[in-house]
């Protein structure tokens, strides 16, 4: 008689060829497009795989929807975290999830197409590559302020953290193990990806693709997510506005040289001075380069603090590939 927790175990500890992991969050209007276009090509590739739904606490009918598709699509996994995490996060979780030799990330309202990931697959393993980057050849489908906003954040990154960074590559990729293992092992902190992934300098190649408009709801990323995704960045991987800091403080200490160097000579021409206006100038300008650097340290603080805290940046309340066992009866 054989043990099935045995067997099921094993089967759990299969690793696939390939993971397909999706963040949503109240995407319940383009889950159904998703998989209507997502399941016909991971079924045609003939490769087992699995797909890992990150649930990013959503509040509308995806949580739903997904356990209804888990029982029709037995490579459906679904990882629900405990509240609203953002983006990262739940990349985060869905990549540490991820049992493939390869795993490739891709939004869940088809900006990205599915279609392209047996072509990443192909290349990662014609050329053994780690990374297969999904590059945006264009973005007529984005807003003016999206494309705009977009190309201002690949540039500062680009003289920020270097040329390695592909511009106009998201989080549309493929990843290998080897890289997938290296993202584990690191702290669990908040991270960007689109950094992180080139920052390894593992070999790495390009599919281009058209960028889709989404194919249905509206965007989950409001200016208030752009700009701390845009911070987050930033702050993550360079110090160089702790450097503009300096500067703008030895900038701040020449100007009150040359204005104390004033005053000193007006005074011993023995005019009455009208001071006021320099007085005004020189305080107003020495207190907003200190805020402005205490602001910069404050944002450095935060992060060393809430990296000191040690909390996961995602919870995960319901994991199906605990129980289910997705790699079973693949063709
Ligand atoms: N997303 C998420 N958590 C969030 C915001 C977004 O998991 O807090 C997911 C979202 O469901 C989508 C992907 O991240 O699959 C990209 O978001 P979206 O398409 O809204 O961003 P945009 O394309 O407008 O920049
Ligand atoms: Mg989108």
């Amino acid at each position: 008689m054989t043990d099935v927790r045995h067997d099921a175990e094993n089967l759990i500890e299969t690793p696939v060829e390939l993971s397909v992991v999706i963040p949503m969050f109240n995407e319940e209007d383009a889950l159904p497009a998703l998989v209507g276009r997502l399941r016909p090509v991971l079924d045609g590739t003939g490769e087992t795989y699995e797909v890992v739904a990150v649930d990013d606490g959503s509040t509308d009918r995806t949580a739903g929807q997904l356990e209804d598709l888990g029982v029709i699509w037995p490579q459906l996994r679904v990882v629900r975290l405990a509240r609203n995490s953002g983006h990262q996060a739940a990349l985060t979780a869905g990549l540490h999830h991820a049992r493939g030799r390869y795993a490739a990330s891709l939004d869940a309202d088809l900006q990205d197409p599915p279609e392209k990931i047996p072509e990443m697959l192909a290349l990662a393993r014609s050329r053994r590559l780690d990374i297969v980057y999904g590059v945006r050849v264009n973005r007529a489908t984005d807003t003016g302020f999206k494309r705009r906003t977009a190309g201002a954040y690949y540039w500062l990154m680009r003289r920020l953290v270097g040329n390695h960074v592909p511009a106009q590559a998201g989080d549309f990729r493929l990843l290998s193990r080897t890289v997938l293992d290296a993202l584990k092992a690191l702290p669990d902190q908040p991270q960007v990806y689109r950094l992180l992934v080139p920052w390894f300098g593992f070999p790495s190649g390009e599919v281009a693709y058209h960028r889709d408009a989404r194919v249905a709801g509206h965007t989950k990323y409001p200016l208030r997510k752009m700009i701390t995704l845009a911070v987050d960045s930033v702050i993550s991987f360079s110090v160089a506005p702790l450097r503009l800091a300096t500067w703008l403080g030895v900038l701040a200490f020449f100007v009150c040289l040359a204005v104390i160097a004033y005053t000193l000579a007006v005074y011993a021409a023995g005019a009455t001075t009208p001071g006021w206006t320099s007085l005004i100038v020189a305080v107003l300008f020495v207190g907003a380069v200190q805020l402005i650097c205490l602001g910069v340290l404050g944002e450095y603080l935060g992060r060393v603090y809430t990296a000191v805290q040690q909390r996961p940046t995602y919870y995960v309340a319901e994991d199906t590939g605990t129980a289910a066992v997705p790699v079973a009866g693949i063709a």
